[in-house]
């Protein structure tokens, strides 16, 4: 297969000039221990187009100026560029904009809804029900309020295949389970689960719910509004934008009777020693300072994904992941973990004896940039039986040709390693 001629593209992802969208990220280019980069690591942050860096840049030189505060030029052009980012943003996904929250990134989100939404609605005995494929920031922010309120978590099974287990999950959902907080995708495995159809069940029972869009929004069409979600949250950095930067989608409903989780400048409308009252949502939400060029960069990688389109993003990662794990299999002692039957473009892997780290540091002496760990998913893990995996994560930035030479760089390093 070459990035070329490949006769199982659809027009949506043919008819883009794939080598083209890659020559936008300056980092592409570089070499390392003087060889090309090879970046197989966007499930941990996506590279970034020279759009976001010159829109992030050009805030600084042309713009700066702190946003809802001065009615200077200036103060109204950062406004402006900073609010225009969230309506853009909110269009990207199918929402409100006065419903989007801007945070610092998925962690900042999901302690929100936990520490806002969370501790002051559940007491004791009142079960959280999680996923074992969640990553540490959908696990830990409700063990710490579990521990305030006295809440339980309870956790919803995989099956081999690396799906979740959704007739165990369906009767889990007992009736004291207040809240489902669970990934869209897995960033271990790359299993999309089916969100709408879990969130249906969840709503018919009463039960509120959260979903990580960390790995979903940046390689997948996602209208959250369809979903019938109860909160949304996603990260900025996956998904092209700068670091510290992100959102929780929310019911307006949840806005509204949740208290503010920061106060600060921004979130109030009156502060007196006596009683302070608050803005409205989601300004309620947004104490402080934000990161302004952060997020008006973001904007600028909403314009990007958008201008390429999802679907064609989708499609081309699928074929991307096809090649690589077919590719892949082809390698005597390779193990992949996660074969669920919807996958993102995210392959874990470990070559029989040897060591996931030992291996993504002979890999990049060859150029490629893998993850190894745990994956901030220590339960996962525990799991599936091993400390750590190797990660190579594709985006629609890279190709077949990388994807050939990853295969040859991992069977020289396989010898090295035998
Ligand atoms: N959830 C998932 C599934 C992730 O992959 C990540 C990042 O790796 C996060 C949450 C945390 O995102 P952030 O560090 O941007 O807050």
């Amino acid at each position: 297969m070459s990035d070329a001629v490949n006769p199982e593209a659809t027009p949506a992802s043919a008819t883009i000039d794939w080598a083209a969208k890659r020559a936008d990220f300056p980092v592409l280019a570089r070499t390392v221990h003087g060889k090309p980069l090879v970046y197989f690591d966007s499930a941990n942050t996506s590279q970034k187009p020279r759009q976001v860096i010159e829109t992030t840049d050009a805030f600084y030189r042309e713009h700066n100026a702190n946003v809802s505060r001065a009615v200077h030029t200036l103060g109204m052009e950062a406004t402006d560029a900073y609010e225009g980012a969230r309506t853009r943003l909110a269009a990207f996904v199918n929402v409100r904009a006065d419903e989007l929250v801007l945070t610092s990134g998925t962690t900042q989100a999901i302690n929100l809804v936990a520490y806002s939404h969370a501790l002051p609605t559940l007491g004791k005995g009142d079960v959280i029900l999680l996923t074992r494929m969640e990553h540490h920031a959908n696990i830990v922010p409700w063990q710490l309020i579990a521990e305030r309120c006295g809440a339980v978590i309870r956790v919803a099974d995989i099956t081999p295949e690396g799906e979740l287990d959704l007739d165990a999950l369906y009767r889990q959902m007992t009736a004291d389970v207040r809240l489902l907080a669970f990934t869209h995708v897995s960033n271990v495995l790359g299993t999309v689960n089916p969100v709408a159809e879990i969130c249906r069940e969840a709503r018919r029972r009463g039960i509120v719910t959260l979903v990580d869009g960390s790995q979903a929004i940046p390689h997948r069409p996602v209208d959250i509004t369809a979903l019938g979600c109860d909160f949304y949250a996603f990260t900025g950095h996956k998904m092209l934008g700068p670091t510290g930067t992100g959102a929780l989608w929310a019911r307006r409903e949840h806005l509204q009777s949740m208290p503010p989780f920061l106060g600060g400048g921004e979130m109030i409308r009156e502060v007196r020693f006596e009683k302070t009252t608050f803005n409205d949502p989601p300004h309620k939400f947004e104490a402080g300072t934000p990161n302004i060029a952060g997020i008006v960069g973001l904007g600028a990688a909403v314009d990007y994904l958008s201008a390429t389109g999802m679907a064609a993003i989708e499609q081309r990662e699928k074929q991307l992941l096809q090649y690589a794990t077919e590719s892949l299999d082809r390698i005597d002692g390779v193990r992949i973990f996660g074969r669920a039957r919807e996958k993102a473009a995210v392959i874990s892997f470990l070559v029989e004896g040897a060591h996931a780290h030992d291996l993504a540091t002979l890999l990049d002496l060859e150029g490629y940039a893998v993850r190894s760990g745990h994956h901030c998913a220590h339960p996962l893990m525990a799991y599936i039986g091993v400390p750590a995996t190797c990660r190579a994560s594709l985006a629609f930035y890279n190709t077949v040709e990388e994807i050939d030479g990853f295969v040859k760089a991992l069977g020289k390093v396989r010898k090295l390693l035998g």
